[in-house]
């Protein structure tokens, strides 16, 4: 069933949101309708603003509001570590488990030759570049433990090779609370691997 125009518009682009499909859109759309006060205007502007203010951090490649982001000023943390993630989002995941401790590179990407991703779509050369001009001592490679990630951790490792800087990898392994039993055979020969002393 199709509704008046305006209607129709609004649910056609709520639907290209991810995860939302046109019953979900529908529904949204139909609550936004009945909203009271200024929820819509509201909302119309908190969207407009993360268009208009957001971009990205000259330095480490983060999404901020100020440019360098609150990160690289943050005068507390570890100026000699730079801890390279995929995205903003992963480097929120980090950050929350390890608040205030690094610095931070935003790859946006990782390598995919099936996609036609190469490293320069990736901001390696920038990473390079500050390694250089910050003077730091090891890179934390936080990239995910998949086929692309490991390539592009490879990658990077290689690229870095030249310089004075300590590359290290995150271990990847059984979860923490989890059940071996349950586990796939990669991750427990991972896990084997990169086994520690106790
Ligand atoms: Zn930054």
């Amino acid at each position: 069933m199709y509704y008046p125009g305006p209607i129709e518009r609004l649910i056609e682009n709520l639907t290209k949101l991810p995860g939302i499909g046109r019953k979900t859109a529908t529904r949204l759309t139909f609550f936004l309708l009945n909203s009271k006060g200024f929820y819509i205007s509201e909302l119309s502007e908190s969207l407009l603003d993360v268009k208009e203010k957001i971009k990205l951090c000259s330095v480490c490649f983060n999404i901020t509001d100020v440019d360098p982001c609150v990160i690289c000023t943050d005068p507390r943390r570890d100026r000699s570590i730079i801890c390279v993630v995929e995205e903003s989002s992963h480097m929120m995941v980090v950050e929350s488990a390890n608040p205030g401790h690094y610095k931070y590179h935003i790859l946006h990407g990782v390598i995919n030759p099936i996609e036609g991703i190469g490293p320069d779509d990736v901001r390696i050369k920038e990473l390079h570049e500050r390694i250089i001009r910050e003077e730091i001592k090891e890179v934390i490679i936080a990239t995910n433990p998949n086929i692309e990630g490991n390539t592009t951790a490879h990658y990077i490792s290689e690229i870095l090779k030249s310089l004075d800087v300590r590359i290290t990898r995150i271990a990847s392994g059984i979860p923490v609370g989890g059940d071996i039993v349950y586990i796939d055979p990669l991750t427990i020969k991972s896990s084997i691997d990169n086994r520690k002393n106790l």
